[in-house]
């Protein structure tokens, strides 16, 4: 568990990369300077932690690119102290993301696996959440809303209403909906009833899926 200098210099050229390609939120670019990413990922796929591509964490799932968790984030417009929630906890990567800008994050994972253990994982790097959830995130978490955000890491056939209902107003819920390749989607709550929705470049995720398991 170690992070180096060598780490640390990958890390910048991460940084330098994600600029290039249009990320400018000074906040979000550096917590992905500090973030050692190489931790988060299976030992053998150490040497790629700092390229901007998604990766195999197991179960079948992956850690999201850099690029996307950065483009995900800036879109949340995160101000220290808000209230976080975030719908596919994986690696736990995007939740230390969230943290490391001043959030309080409530994250949501439906793999048991996954969820033990990123749970166990988190603290051990110093990264306390709010509260990791092991359940389905179709429903959100109607017992700690309103949220200031919600992020949804995994691909949505559709907007789960929940969601949308869970935002405070002003909130800000950021999804990719779309079935084999997804719309990058913002919706901003105006008032009770009232949605602002705001159309983003494709991409492509795992599948969110219904039920935990
Ligand atoms: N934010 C993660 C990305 C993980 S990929 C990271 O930074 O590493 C998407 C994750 O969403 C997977 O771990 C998957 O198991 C989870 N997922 C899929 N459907 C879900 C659902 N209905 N509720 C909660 N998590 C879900």
């Amino acid at each position: 568990m170690k992070d180096t200098f060598k780490h640390q210099g990958m890390r910048q050229q991460l940084v330098e990369t994600l600029i290039k390609k249009g990320i400018k939120d000074e906040a979000v670019l550096k917590a992905i300077g500090k973030i050692p990413r190489h931790l988060f990922m299976d030992s053998g796929f150490i040497d790629h932690a700092y390229v901007d591509k998604a990766f195999p964490i197991g179960a079948d799932q992956t850690i999201s690119q850099p690029y996307t968790v950065a483009f995900q984030t800036e879109l949340l417009q995160i101000n220290p102290g808000d209230k976080v929630l975030e719908i596919g906890t994986g690696s736990g990567y995007q939740c230390a993301v969230l943290i490391e800008l001043g959030a309080k994050v409530y994250s949501i994972e439906r793999q048991q696996e996954l969820f033990k253990k990123t749970s166990k994982f988190l603290p051990k790097i110093g990264y306390r959440a709010k509260k990791l959830i092991f359940g389905d995130g179709y429903k959100g978490l109607p017992e700690e809303a309103p949220f200031d955000s919600i992020i949804v890491t995994a691909g949505a056939p559709f907007v789960p209403k929940p969601l949308l209902s869970q935002l405070d107003i002003g909130g800000r819920l950021v999804i990719p909906v779309g079935d084999d390749i997804q719309v990058m989607t913002l919706f901003i709550r105006k008032g009770p009833k009232e949605f602002e929705k705001h159309e983003f470049g494709e991409f492509r995720f795992v599948p969110l899926l219904e039920d935990k398991n």
